[in-house]
């Protein structure tokens, strides 16, 4: 029998922020994925860290994970040697037309205090010269950007290797280990574990997975596919993230523009379509006409966890002792990790988590949205 303090299933950002915190704190970790370490939707994310100006007005907790990100990130680097690439470029939310351009003003008047302002056309093109001219206005948040996803999974899990954790890859936990309503390890075809906890970190699967693992009750998660496409310009077409209502731009360091992302309910298939590509392509061009001549650099799709409100399950699974879970991050995986890895690190350690977090409890689907197994 394989012994650790804390198992975790899933080598997702979520998993591997996990494994590293708890590693940092001198806990023994093992991390069993099933696959390798960010192969699925944390590989494939465009890496925004936009807890105001994304799909959401104010994300609980998400300004405070993005304000751990700069040390969070230089801790990762000096660890790991892998740099994700942390830009924090600012994001201009476009608008086109009045309908589109009053819920922009409006948030912009509430969170003046953290930098937001509304920009007319021409100040917003005056910001970024590459936007097409047919615009009403846009949003400007100057504080928020983005980072590497793919890298910062790969460096939360080789800096938890360095911290002592073990990564264990092609290894499913098939089942938990129970001693009536206590969770005491986890059963893989490589062997059983033996924890003082168990951390579910399966992304789009903790619902479908619910069951056959042996959980009374299914979180409410389900796969989102987002498919997403990279465009390499001849020379550089923006500056901040720019984002309207049928698109988002990326520009990353390396000199790609990532352009996202479809929202589709297609189950577990994460293929790409020539409809989804040609779709994203068409709107980044129209957003910033000189991505029209730019080189088509991949194409990929990812299985976003969507949740009924769009929030994560952290915490404890109703119904069992000693299992947490860390699912359901939807369009917000990479910004949450390391909040996410603090909550769950807390927890272990028996320390009071803040208010806000109740907004993430599992328990609030336990009486209407979970699945009963
Ligand atoms: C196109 C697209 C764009 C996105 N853009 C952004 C963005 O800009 N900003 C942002 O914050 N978020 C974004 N997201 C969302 C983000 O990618 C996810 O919220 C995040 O990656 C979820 O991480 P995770 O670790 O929970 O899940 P995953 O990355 O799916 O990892 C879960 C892992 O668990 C493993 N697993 C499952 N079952 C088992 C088992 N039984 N045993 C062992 N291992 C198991 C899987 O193999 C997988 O590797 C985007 C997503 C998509 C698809």
């Amino acid at each position: 029998m394989n012994r650790a303090d804390v198992v975790i299933a899933g080598g997702g950002v979520v998993g591997c922020a996990i494994a590293f915190a708890l590693a940092s704190e001198g806990h023994a970790v093992a991390l069993l994925e099933r696959d390798a370490i960010g192969a699925h939707a944390s590989r494939v994310a465009a890496g925004m860290l936009t807890p105001l100006a994304g799909e959401r007005d104010e994300l609980p907790l998400g300004l405070e994970s993005l304000a751990l990100f700069p040390a969070w990130v230089a801790e990762l680097t000096e660890q790991s040697g892998i740099d994700p690439g942390l830009v924090l470029s600012g994001v201009l939310r476009v608008a086109h037309g009045e309908a589109a351009a009053e819920p922009l003003r409006a948030r912009a008047a509430r969170h003046a205090a953290h930098g937001l302002e509304w920009l007319d056309a021409a100040a917003a093109r005056a910001r970024e010269p590459g936007l097409a001219p047919e615009l009403s206005g846009a949003l400007w948040s100057p504080r928020e950007g983005h980072v590497g996803a793919q890298r910062l999974t790969a460096a939360c899990a080789r800096a938890a290797a360095v911290r002592g954790a073990r990564i264990e890859e092609r290894t499913a936990v098939t089942e938990l280990r129970r001693e009536g309503a206590r969770v005491v390890g986890v059963r893989t075809p490589r062997g059983d574990w033996s924890a003082g906890w168990v951390v579910l970190a399966t992304g789009p699967w903790a619902g479908a997975e619910a069951g056959a693992l042996g959980l009374p009750w299914a979180p409410p998660v389900e796969p989102l596919r987002g498919q997403i496409v990279a465009l390499r310009p001849a020379r550089p077409a923006l500056a901040a993230i720019a984002w309207d209502e049928a698109v988002y731009l990326v520009p990353r360091p390396d000199g790609r523009v990532l352009a996202g992302a479809t929202e589709e309910r297609v189950g577990f298939d994460c293929r790409t379509t020539e409809a989804g590509v040609r779709g994203l392509v068409a709107a980044a061009s129209a957003l910033v006409p000189a991505l029209a001549g730019a080189a088509l650099a991949g194409a990929e799709a990812g299985l976003r966890p969507a949740s009924p409100d769009g929030l994560p399950c952290i915490g404890r699974a109703p119904g069992l002792d000693g299992l947490l879970l860390a699912v359901g991050h939807h369009r917000h995986g990479i910004l949450l990790s390391p909040l996410t890895a603090r909550l769950v690190t807390d927890r272990v350690a028996g320390r009071p988590l803040p208010a806000a977090a109740r907004a993430f409890a599992p328990a609030r689907f336990a009486a209407s949205g979970g699945r009963v197994c």
